[in-house]
């Protein structure tokens, strides 16, 4: 053994540079690979790190260093390009390799358990004499009976969304019932039948072609509007991809709120699909991530994380709903997957495809100036029409509890036809405030600058910046007055019971986090939405997120302007997406739709534009006023924020970074500090300084003094400090 061999070695601790160990005792140089997991001592513990480099020198006296306890994997986990990609993100999210590496890995790994098994749990009949019959009560239990029986093999847990706790139950009960078993089989014979996609539409057809003709590292935003067919051109690619021998990478914001979408990739392809999001069990997420690295999925469906899953024979990485705010991880390690993805189809040399109806403002001016590929899908397959839109002044209107007439009348057409309505309202709760009319005061959260939300379901008043909860008081806290508290304002919860007022008979079914807690809850509703005809879907943004509803003709949106009147530079360009996206689950299929928007500003250019001319219009003049203004995507941001009990300290230590920051940095606006627009939060105040500069790179390598001056300041547990590189909020 070299006795000079020395391991730099990427630790799970919140430091900002390897760590050096002699290799362990008696291990020969053969077997010192980069990538690889090694048990290492610090700090009186045993922690598992990745070997990041093997060299010959380092800056330390060898005499003093440890020497690393046992090399855990004899092949690298880590290849190279899955190293470069995260030592990209350390180094441009400003967060410790060791931390980002770790987070990359599945649960077991990062405890230096070996990897388990590749063999697939499944599930089988133990006879296919049953009848459906006897489920008539049990849906989930139905839909796995009916499931088992049209597939001559088992069918794997993934398949079955057995991670569902619902649909793991109802596993449990049939196996009890001794209908069903447990097996566990090869991954490859988790050959399924493939089912035919639709012929491509022209439009369609000229996105895959393009794609299939690209050659190395090609971004490209498909433009495509709600209903266009996007994820018919992703599986044909793919599939394309899968027949030349590749892996395809797909990411999504959320699949337990889509497992329509999931269906169709599983079926759809001939290659085997593995999926990955945070509903699995830690085991099923090993399962994924070792298919994956294994090189044995064929396509990877997965959320944020799973952009860093190492995928050996990567040909194609899809972005799905690119715009959505849910591929920013907002703590800790801060990345944005979107942009982790195009960085690794940069390294990799392959391209990316960033799907949205409602593209991001960078995105869509990358495609504006070249940067990115730019394929538009403007029509929706066959006879489906996108939905007319149509603004309802309320100002001068009688409003039952937020609803015009107008919006009441048309619900009202739409359900006597038969058909379903989607009401948006994007604020859960009963009400979102609760005052004495006696003397005036508001519920408050005592820990936060943020009013007390009633939730009448569970009965307490909710802070849903901190989670608090306490009873509504039995009199005013304020002058004493009995039966002087009334709610303000409407949240799904009474927006619900005002309908059920009105439509007494009409099926209504409420989706927003609250009702759909419960695993499977949410399937169950869309489940009721699929088999009812006339229907009053009433919801949050989660009813925006890519369900297929064939029988929604009418979308009312309650109040188009708490968007318009958030201060922040992004809100016009998320209230428009949300207000697109919602909008695009009417009419979908044969029936044509409209959606009506309720709003006191109806003069608002944002709203003229977008209902007029659309969202690539609005975006545009979105475009437009960015530039003047000198923000992203025309200029590069990073916001230091700083919080801690002590407001005086947090400002004080804020003042001086500004000082350092403004004395150190050049060609970098510096903005604060300021407050945050909720200054305290769960008792912390919170105060931020944000950095600009045209030039990303200069801004970004000159952080890192800032960085050091940072980690320099020992301000221990009373303030806590991040950065964060092209920050989603910034209030
Ligand atoms: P998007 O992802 O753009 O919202 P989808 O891919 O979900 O759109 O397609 C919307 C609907 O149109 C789906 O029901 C899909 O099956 C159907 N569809 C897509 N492409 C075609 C096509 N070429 N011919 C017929 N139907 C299609
Ligand atoms: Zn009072
Ligand atoms: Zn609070």
């Amino acid at each position: 053994m070299n006795a000079r061999l020395i391991l730099r070695v990427a630790v799970p601790v919140p430091l900002y540079t390897l760590l050096d160990y002699l290799p362990p005792e008696g291990v020969s140089a053969e077997s010192l690979h980069r990538g690889c997991r090694v048990e290492v001592p610090i700090a009186g513990r045993s922690r598992v790190g990745v070997i990041w480099e093997v060299c010959e020198q380092t800056s330390i006296d060898t005499s003093r260093l440890k020497r690393a306890v046992a090399i855990l994997d004899s092949n690298p986990l880590l290849d190279r390009l899955d190293r470069e990609l995260l030592a990209w993100c350390a180094s441009y999210y400003k967060h410790p390799l060791g931390e980002v590496v770790q987070a990359s890995l599945p649960a077991r790994l990062r405890q230096g358990l070996e990897q388990a098994s590749q063999k697939l749990v499944a599930w089988r009949l133990v006879s296919r004499e049953i009848s459906t019959d006897d489920f008539r009560r049990a849906p989930v239990q139905l839909r796995i009976v009916r499931q088992l029986l049209e597939s001559e093999t088992p069918v794997t847990a993934s398949e079955l969304q057995a991670s569902d706790k619902a649909v793991r139950g109802a596993l449990r009960r049939l196996a009890k019932k001794q209908l069903v078993e447990e097996t566990l089989i090869e991954p490859e014979s988790d050959a399924r039948s493939v089912q035919s996609r639709p012929a491509l539409t022209a439009e369609q057809e000229s996105a895959v072609e393009t794609l299939r003709n690209s050659n190395g590292f090609a971004p490209m935003l498909l433009d495509g509007i709600t209903g266009s067919g996007k994820t018919e051109v992703y599986l044909a690619i793919a599939e394309t991809l899968i027949q030349e021998g590749r892996q395809v990478l797909v990411l999504v914001p959320e699949i337990a709120l889509t497992p329509q979408l999931q269906q169709r990739f599983s079926s759809g392809l001939t290659g085997t699909v593995s999926v990955m999001h945070s509903g699995l069990s830690d085991s099923e997420r090993e399962q994924a991530w070792s298919a994956a690295e294994k090189g044995r999925t064929d396509l990877l469906l997965g959320t944020r994380s799973a952009v860093f899953t190492p995928i050996p024979r990567l040909g194609l990485i899809i972005v799905d709903e690119e715009h959505d705010l849910s591929y920013k991880q907002q703590e800790g390690h801060r990345y944005s997957a979107r942009d982790v993805a195009v960085m690794r189809a940069k390294l990799a040399g392959i391209p990316a495809l960033l799907g949205s109806a409602t593209p991001s403002l960078e995105s869509l001016n990358n495609a504006i100036n070249g940067r990115y590929g730019w394929l538009k899908l403007r029509e929706r397959p066959g006879s489906a029409k996108p939905p007319a839109m149509q603004l309802i002044d309320v100002r001068k209107l009688p409003l039952r509890r937020g609803l015009s007439p107008a919006l009441i009348a048309a619900v009202r057409e739409e359900t006597d036809a038969g058909n379903q309505t989607i009401l948006f309202l994007n604020r859960r709760g009963y009400a979102p405030q609760l005052t004495c009319h006696e003397c005036g005061w508001i519920a408050e959260c005592r820990h936060c600058d943020a009013r007390m939300t009633w939730h009448r379901q569970a009965a307490r008043l909710w802070c849903h910046h901190c989670g608090y909860q306490q009873p509504k008081p039995a009199r005013c806290p304020e002058c004493g007055a009995e039966e002087s508290l009334i709610f303000l304002g409407q949240g799904t919860e009474r927006l619900e019971e005002t309908i059920a007022e009105i439509f007494p008979h009409v099926p209504i079914i409420r989706i927003d986090r609250d009702s759909t807690r419960r695993k499977g809850s949410l399937d169950r509703s869309l489940d009721r939405v699929h088999s009812s005809d006339a229907a009053i879907l009433v919801g949050t943004q989660m009813l925006a997120k890519g369900h297929d509803l064939p029988n929604v003709t009418l979308v009312g949106i309650l109040n188009a302007d708490h968007g318009l009147l958030n201060p922040d530079f992004r809100a016009p360009e998320r209230t428009a997406q949300l207000l697109v996206q919602v909008s695009g689950r009417a009419g979908r299929a044969d029936k044509p739709g409209r959606v009506l928007i309720q709003t006191r500003h109806p003069d608002n250019p944002l709203l003229q534009t977008l209902i007029r001319k659309g969202y690539g219009a609005f975006a545009r003049e979105e475009l437009a006023l960015r530039q003047e203004a000198g923000f992203p995507p025309f200029s590069h941001q990073v916001l230091l924020r700083a919080e801690g009990l002590d407001a005086a300290m947090v400002e004080d230590f804020m003042q001086q970074a500004r000082d350092f920051a403004s004395g150190e940095m050049e060609n970098v606006e510096i903005h604060g500090p300021l407050p945050a627009l909720v200054e305290r939060k769960a008792g912390h105040y919170r105060w931020h300084l944000l950095l600009q500069s045209v030039d990303r790179s200069s801004l970004h390598r000159q952080l890192d003094s800032l960085l050091a001056w940072l980690i320099d300041r020992k301000q221990g547990r009373k303030l806590r400090w991040s950065l964060d590189s092209d920050p989603q909020e910034v209030l």
